[in-house]
């Protein structure tokens, strides 16, 4: 993808600070990090959103993610981390190429996690109904 920043970072035609590197996989620095040590890992090969992921290539990539994780947590002293993703523009994906953030957390950053939403009355059965129909 002769656009793709991620792609232009793995042909090194952009400066990274590159954590993890093997056949499949690249792990970096996020230049601009939600607590410093938040590393992005992505697939070599260009593919867009988690649905665009081939199994074989899902499973590579979380082999890393997992080792970045525990290396994060080692490494910063964390107290532990959060693995987020997010696919397509609605859910803030700004770079099309797939990544996984690997973010180190500390007991007292502060950070706060999403506020939740409440269902009304059988509306959680409907929306399970309706998403275990999608999964076959
Ligand atoms: P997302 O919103 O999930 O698409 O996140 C894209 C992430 O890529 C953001 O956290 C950016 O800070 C990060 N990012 C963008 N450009 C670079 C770059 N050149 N090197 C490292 N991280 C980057
Ligand atoms: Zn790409």
């Amino acid at each position: 993808m002769p656009d793709c920043i991620f792609c232009k970072i793995i042909k090194g035609e952009i400066p990274t600070d590159k954590v993890y590197e093997d056949k499949a996989a690249l792990a970096f620095l996020d230049i601009s990090p939600v607590n410093k040590g938040h590393v992005l890992v992505i697939p070599k090969q260009h593919f867009e959103t988690l649905l665009d992921l081939p199994d074989k290539v899902l499973h590579q990539t979380m082999k890393i993610v997992k080792k970045t994780a525990k290396a994060v947590m080692l490494a910063l002293n964390a107290d532990g981390f959060n693995i987020s993703m997010n696919n397509f523009g609605a859910a803030g994906q700004i770079v099309s190429h797939v990544h996984f953030h690997v973010i180190p957390r500390f007991s007292k950053d502060g950070l706060k996690h999403w506020p939740g939403k409440e269902y009304k009355g059988n509306e959680s059965k409907e929306i399970a109904k309706k998403i275990s129909s999608k999964l076959h």
